[in-house]
């Protein structure tokens, strides 16, 4: 499986902080196989999560591009953005992102509503999903009645409803106990299998161990890449 899904050339994303230009992301060049569950790693405030934003198309790049199985999508006109996120990328945030007023069920259902599938193949969908990541026993339940790994659950359905090329999770583990990260772990490697590719911010090394490869970002640039089998190489 060597099918290059995600390619990053020479990306680059300056902020403008009052007059101070900030440069976040600078010159980043990288690229992950389908299947492939990578970790990036790096200090608080050294561009994951702008780096996260570039690649889902949240942001525009300064310079440089994302390319999404073979599209660039750093130059797809802004109107027809909300469409190729929602086919092509699914999130999870650490902060899970729900929407407090909907079930666990509404909240996935909610995720698929331009797939072109009737309301009750939706709900049918998220319900299974919903099971999948075991949670049939909270269909109804809001976030607010689940806990934080529950929620985190839900947040990972809603992610790959549509089916994306890649899910993006920024530091999902951030906010759970070490046993809920582990559930959360295995299910990414499960999804993995399935054959998602999946890219993972962490600070935490076992989350690392789990991934194929360890993508490290220092003040915006990439520092070095890990392969599981410790091979380290220049990305440069
Ligand atoms: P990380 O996720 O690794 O902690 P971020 O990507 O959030 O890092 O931030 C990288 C740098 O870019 C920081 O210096 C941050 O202050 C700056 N930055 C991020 N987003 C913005 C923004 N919307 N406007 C201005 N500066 C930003
Ligand atoms: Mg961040």
């Amino acid at each position: 499986m060597d099918e290059r899904i995600v390619q990053v050339e020479d990306l680059s994303k300056t902020y403008m902080q009052g007059k101070i230009p900030v440069t976040a992301v600078h010159d980043v060049t990288f690229t992950i196989s389908q299947g492939e569950l990578v970790a990036i790693m790096g200090p608080s405030g050294s561009g994951k999560s702008t780096l996260m934003a570039l690649v889902g198309c949240l942001e525009k790049p300064t310079s440089g591009k994302v390319v999404i199985r073979g599209l660039d999508i750093t130059a797809i006109p802004d109107r027809e953005l909300p469409g190729i996120r929602r086919r092509m990328i699914g999130f999870v945030f650490q902060h899970y992102n729900l929407l407090p007023a909907l079930s666990a069920l509404g909240n996935v259902e909610l995720a698929m509503r331009f797939s072109g599938m009737t309301k009750k193949e939706r709900l049918k969908r998220a319900e299974d999903l919903l099971q999948r990541l075991g949670l049939e026993k909270r269909l109804h339940h809001r976030p607010n009645e689940l806990s934080g790994g529950e929620q985190q659950r839900v947040a990972i359905a809603r992610a790959i409803a549509n089916g994306p090329s890649i899910i993006l999770a920024d530091e999902p583990t951030g906010e759970v106990d070490s046993s809920t990260r582990d559930k959360i772990i295995t299910i990414f490697e499960e999804l993995r299998l399935q054959g998602q590719t999946i890219i993972i911010v962490t600070h935490d090394p076992e989350v690392a161990k789990h991934c194929d490869r360890v993508i490290r970002i220092m003040d915006g640039t990439l520092s070095h890449e890990e392969r599981r089998d410790d091979q380290q190489y220049a990305t440069r």
